[in-house]
């Protein structure tokens, strides 16, 4: 069954994340100090403690310091891009070339690096390319000329959502199959990927459309959330081992002339670059500021309580609150493979951010099954 464990999550060991399906895998990454953490916190100590070794954290203000919290992986300033995508990232792809649905979210306040993990093109310097860019490098790769691979690119704001690659669609609704529960965007464009380079160009006009769009309606792109969605369909014959199914990859020979019937397996990978998770100060927002404010919070909040009603076990997910729940239902289903990379900042200025940024990682680790997943 399509619910079995794929060789992949068992040949791929030696590290934590590739145990257990069903559960979101949590990191934390800490952002490099900036000049202006070094000048304006240089009478202050850092307000986090790493144990990296141990894979856990621990939180500091003044002469008090918290207890460690675990996660699935720490990482300190100088860990690489290629390490986090790894870590974090490669599970997931590689369970989407599989057949099954993945997602990779980044959280925090703004500043913090969510998108340099994610979204970072490395045009200059191909070690510095994020999650986006090396995910397709990868599914490009693995796929073969029979294969389609085609994504969407698009922001969630104010509950609009708005196409990054064709940006005069403002207003995309979200579409659910009544019989399959499958999610899909009616109008959205759908750009098929032939290469990396390609794929750059695709991400920098969602980028500058991004930021136009932001531009013209006064925000900041901090206050969108930013979603990669990556189609694959493979033809692949499916194998079974050990009571194991997988599929392979059709050799582009037998694709005429053989007498299997290759299946058609179609999976979804979806990148979020979430909105800054930091509070908008109500008393300074008026008007339009104010509107936004409870917008952005209503997608966020009800990521929020998602995640803490899928980590208490809760019998009511409520998904359906906001365009972004709904959106990562797939997410959370039994099948899925969901990791979550909280970035945070050094400073001890941003304590109270930092910590609700941690605490929001330390209840999403807790849902361990998503296969139960019931919602009203
Ligand atoms: P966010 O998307 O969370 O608002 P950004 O990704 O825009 O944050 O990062 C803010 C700044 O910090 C950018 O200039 C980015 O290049 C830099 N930065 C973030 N994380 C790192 C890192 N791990 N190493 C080097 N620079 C980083």
């Amino acid at each position: 069954s399509r619910r079995s464990v794929t060789p992949n999550s068992r040949t791929n060991s030696g590290s934590d994340y590739e145990e257990d399906r069903g559960r979101v895998r949590v990191a934390v990454r800490l952002r490099p100090k900036n000049a202006e953490d070094i000048i304006l916190d240089s009478d202050f100590a850092d307000c986090v403690e790493l144990q990296p070794e141990l894979k856990r954290l621990k939180l500091r203000k003044n002469n008090w310091t918290s207890e460690s919290y675990r996660f699935d992986e720490v990482f300190t300033e100088t860990a690489s891009q290629k390490r986090v995508y790894e870590v974090v990232a490669k599970p997931v792809v590689e369970s989407v070339l599989n057949g099954y649905s993945g997602t990779v979210m980044a959280y925090g306040q703004t500043g913090t690096g969510k998108t340099y993990t994610l979204g970072k093109l490395g045009k200059d310097d191909a070690s510095e390319r994020g999650i986006m860019a090396r995910a397709l490098e990868d599914i490009l790769a693995s796929v073969s000329a029979s294969d389609c691979v085609e994504v969407s690119y698009f922001q969630l704001y104010m509950e609009c959502i708005q196409d990054l690659l064709a940006p005069e669609k403002i207003n995309i609704p979200i579409n659910e199959d009544p019989k399959t529960g499958e999610i899909s965007l009616p109008g959205a464009s759908v750009v098929k990927v032939q290469n990396l380079d390609q794929f750059s160009q695709l991400l920098q006009i969602g980028e500058a459309n991004r930021h136009a769009a932001n531009t013209k309606l006064n925000t900041e792109s901090s206050r969108s959330h930013a979603i990669l969605m990556v189609y694959i369909r493979r033809s692949v014959h499916e194998k079974v081992e050990d009571g194991i199914t997988s599929w392979e990859k059709v050799p582009r020979t037998t694709l005429s002339g053989s007498n299997a019937i290759p299946l058609i397996r179609k999976s979804k990978l979806l990148i979020v670059d979430l909105a800054g998770s930091e509070r908008i100060d109500k008393s300074g927002s008026e008007g339009h500021l104010l509107e936004e404010a409870k917008f952005i919070n209503l997608s966020l909040t009800s990521l929020g309580k998602c995640i803490n009603a899928l980590a208490e076990n809760s019998p009511h997910i409520p998904l359906r609150d906001s365009k972004l729940t709904r959106l990562l239902r797939d997410s959370f289903g039994g099948s899925a493979r969901t990791s979550l990379i909280i970035t945070i900042g050094p400073s001890a200025r941003h304590y109270a951010e930092t910590t609700s940024s941690v605490m929001f990682g330390q209840r999403a680790i807790k849902i361990v099954n998503m296969v139960k997943l019931k919602e009203e």
